[in-house]
């Protein structure tokens, strides 16, 4: 197979509808709190059995990790604008399948004490008490250690929600003054349930620092990100799509793929503008559940973070979405850009953000949107206007769309609006250096199934090539 080389960068064809940006990566220890290792050596508080396991594969609808830190999307409540809703914690699921072992009423999860330390406060009634209270019954530990990233953070709180029970020694902890009962890691200090307000059996982990009463911090700060390589998605997989420009005005799309990335800050900047959504700093916040609390920032989350059922969430959902959502079908009639719809299998976060407020007359290659995680990462996304290849007659083409089928090991690629014609297509790494080619096929809006690629894990894109003319796919992830 003859080699091609292509730089992206300069070779990506204007299309319309949604441009895929494209991503430079970095690391920047010097943005504000960074732990560089932050490993405390805490134990996990459930299910610890699939994070030692180094073969566990995590599923696309079966997820470690059920509800991110930060912007979800509220489908429960029409109590704030656009449903929005900021999770203030982590979800940890507790219906893993993993060795057989899956969470019933008789065989129970037992929640496990994270830290050394004393216990703060325990949160206990009946069950019809607590259904009226968010947090449910809740056990707050203050821990012996304390942040290293910033010591003036004070000591670590850790707060275990929704239990179905409590232990003996959290329980006895009720009747006695706070931080008089010592607890050990490993200790079990309760049962994992769904008291509170919660659709499912869960554990919320929540972690807070002292600093003038408690404030929060995104709760993965403290488990290095290579205690579970496998439940985390690394940030140079997002995928950064621009979908609209107005005169002072774009709309962007995160998309990240199959499992989570631990967001910290979402930034959109030029040399003379900046905002920033800063996670941690808008958790703390009264009024965290709007979406509009950066000035020039709005944000839109959907419903997806469980894999493979997501998009059908969405699609038997979407009728109900309130039509200031990108990704409502009710978009077309109540603004000046058409409807945004989700159409990936395989994504597990979508959020979508409106920044207004740019400079009137803004050239919008000079702008970068950029993405954090808590261990100092981050991606650039930013847009060349730049084309060397000759699009022709194919300008009304949208673009490919990919769908990678891991489990049967085949590709699925559906061009849009294309009269038949024959052409090859070329699969690209993320170095931009050609991996495979087809024969020359006759494409048409069937669509082709490749089989048996044999892919590395890694990003893709797809370029369809008729005759030296290229249509682009979005960049696409194998996972192995
Ligand atoms: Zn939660």
């Amino acid at each position: 197979m003859k080699k091609r080389f292509f730089l992206f960068a300069l070779l990506v064809p204007i299309i319309m509808g949604a441009q895929v940006m494209d991503i430079q990566k970095g690391y920047d220890i010097s943005y504000p709190n960074i732990e560089v290792n932050p490993d405390y050596g805490f134990v996990w508080p459930v299910a610890a059995d699939v994070l030692d396991d180094s073969s566990y594969t995590p599923q696309f609808s079966n997820r470690y990790f059920m509800s991110l830190f930060g912007p979800r999307y509220k489908s429960t409540s029409t109590s704030n604008v656009g449903y929005f809703d900021f999770h203030q914690g982590e979800d940890f699921t507790s219906f893993v399948n993993y060795n057989g072992q899956v969470y019933t009423d008789s065989n129970k999860y037992y929640l496990i004490c994270m830290c050394e330390g004393v216990i703060n406060s325990v949160d206990d009634s009946t069950d019809a008490y607590l259904e009226t209270t968010g947090n449910g019954r809740s056990v707050r530990v203050k821990c012996d250690s304390s942040y290293r990233a910033n010591p003036s953070w004070g000591q670590i709180y850790i707060n275990y929600r929704h239990l179905s029970d409590l232990h003996t020694i959290t329980d006895s902890a009720k009747q006695l003054p706070i931080n008089t009962v010592r607890v050990s890691k490993g200790d079990t200090i309760g049962i994992v349930g769904e008291s509170g307000i919660t659709s499912t059996v869960h554990l919320h982990l929540s972690i807070a620092r002292s600093d003038n009463g408690l404030k929060n911090v995104h709760p993965m700060r403290i488990f290095p990100p290579n205690r579970s390589p496998l439940l985390h998605t690394t940030l140079d997989s997002v995928n950064i799509e621009l979908h609209h420009t107005w005169s002072d005005s774009a709309l962007f799309r995160l998309i990240i793929p199959y499992n989570q990335v631990n967001i910290r800050s979402i930034e959109i900047k030029n040399q003379s503008y900046s905002r920033i959504y800063d996670f941690e700093s808008i958790s703390d916040s009264s009024n965290r559940d709007h979406n509009n609390l950066v000035s020039g920032l709005k944000l839109y989350a959907y419903s997806f973070n469980r894999g493979s059922t997501a998009l059908s969430r969405y699609n038997s959902t979407k009728g109900t979405m309130p039509a200031i959502y990108p990704a409502s079908p009710n978009k077309n009639s109540h603004s000046s850009y058409t409807h945004v719809p989700i159409t990936t299998d395989t994504t597990a976060y979508i959020l979508d953000i409106m920044a207004s407020e740019l400079p009137n007359g803004y050239e919008v290659d000079s702008f970068r949107i950029i993405v954090r995680d808590i261990y100092g990462n981050y991606v650039e996304g930013f847009y060349k206007q730049a084309s060397t290849v000759a699009v022709k007659d194919y300008k009304k083409l949208n673009k490919l769309r990919v769908y990678p089928n891991p489990v049967t090991n085949h590709i699925t690629i559906i061009p849009k609006n294309i009269t038949a014609k024959y052409g090859v297509y070329r699969i690209f790494d993320a170095n931009g250096i050609e991996v495979y080619e087809t024969q020359k096929l006759l494409i048409d809006n069937n669509g082709t199934k490749l089989y048996n690629l044999d892919l590395a894990a890694g990003q893709y894109t797809i370029v369809l090539d008729i005759n030296g003319d290229y249509i682009f796919s979005s960049k696409f992830i194998i996972t192995k």
